[in-house]
């Protein structure tokens, strides 16, 4: 099967406005989730335009765009407005996820609904260590987990490992906190970046398996985290179709992290459900009880 055929799906990148890469240095002073990200002048920035180049090349049929933990309300809007655009422009391929800040509940409802109607098929990437609240936090994340529901939205977070490395972004985002608004929140899909920090181990204990039933592990940013080992070992832990591919573009570039993919101790079986199967199941499932 070709790479088109397969419509692959990479569920993790992130682009940017023009305007944001323009004014790098300055939001780097204003905005602390952006700083950690990107205030060094060599991590990468990508646009749009470029995210679509770098799908041609590698044969990405979609990608999911993820934005970035703004603190403010204000940033989330203007570059949720710019994911959605983006998206209108190239419909198939680019499905936008937006971002709110939570700790503003009637602004982020607002918000949530605004991009909802816009087409905006998920919430992401969180950064809760960053915009101040916790996962674990219910009463606060309610209104908000409903609203996603309702509107069959999938929520994409950060997680990261309690052990091993520092690296810039790391976070504290560890596997407790998904775990919890799995457990809190069952109807809501939830996607835990960068293998969810180790939380699949527990997935052999009856009970988590049980909760974790709609949560999904992406693979972003593998390169810089675990042994290839990881594809088979995860997938093997979690049963089928609970891994979906994810580059972390522009931080990997697309070519590479689907290389990877490619050459890791996988049956084609596998990788083909990694690679496109259980992403287009996920987005399928449009959930909800006020969609039409
Ligand atoms: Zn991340």
């Amino acid at each position: 099967m070709s790479a088109k055929e397969m419509r692959i799906i990479d569920f993790h990148t992130h682009v940017v406005p023009p305007w944001v890469i323009e004014e790098r240095e300055s939001l780097s002073t204003r905005d602390a989730c952006f700083a950690m990200l990107y205030s060094h002048p060599t991590s990468k920035l990508a646009t749009a335009e470029d995210l679509l180049q770098s799908m041609d090349e590698a044969g990405v049929s979609m990608s999911v765009v993820l934005n970035i933990g703004w603190m403010s309300h204000d940033l989330c809007v203007r570059t949720n407005d710019y994911l959605i655009e983006s998206s209108v422009k190239r419909p198939g391929r680019i499905i936008p996820f937006c971002m709110v800040q939570p700790t503003d509940v009637d602004l982020a409802l607002r918000e949530l609904e605004r991009c909802a109607a816009g087409g905006a098929r998920g919430i992401g990437e969180l950064r809760p260590d960053i915009q101040n609240y916790s996962l674990a936090d219910t009463n606060l994340l309610t209104p908000l987990m409903t609203l996603a529901a309702d509107h069959g939205m999938v929520l994409l977070t950060h997680v990261s490992e309690p052990v091993g490395h520092a690296y810039p972004g790391k976070g504290t985002i560890t596997p407790e906190q998904p775990y919890a608004l799995a457990e809190a929140f069952p109807q809501v899909t939830l996607v835990c970046a960068h293998w969810g920090g180790g939380l699949p181990f527990y997935y052999l204990m009856p009970e988590v398996r049980k909760t974790l039933s709609n949560v999904y592990f992406d693979t972003a940013a593998t390169q810089y985290l675990y042994s290839p080992e990881v594809f088979r070992i995860v997938s093997q832990l979690t049963g089928e179709g609970h891994v979906v591919f994810g580059s972390d573009f522009p931080l990997i570039p697309q070519q590479r992290a689907l290389n990877d993919l490619w050459s890791a101790p996988l049956s084609e079986e596998a990788q083909l459900e990694v690679l496109s199967a259980s992403a287009h199941r996920m987005l399928a499932n449009r959930g909800g009880t006020h969609h039409v």
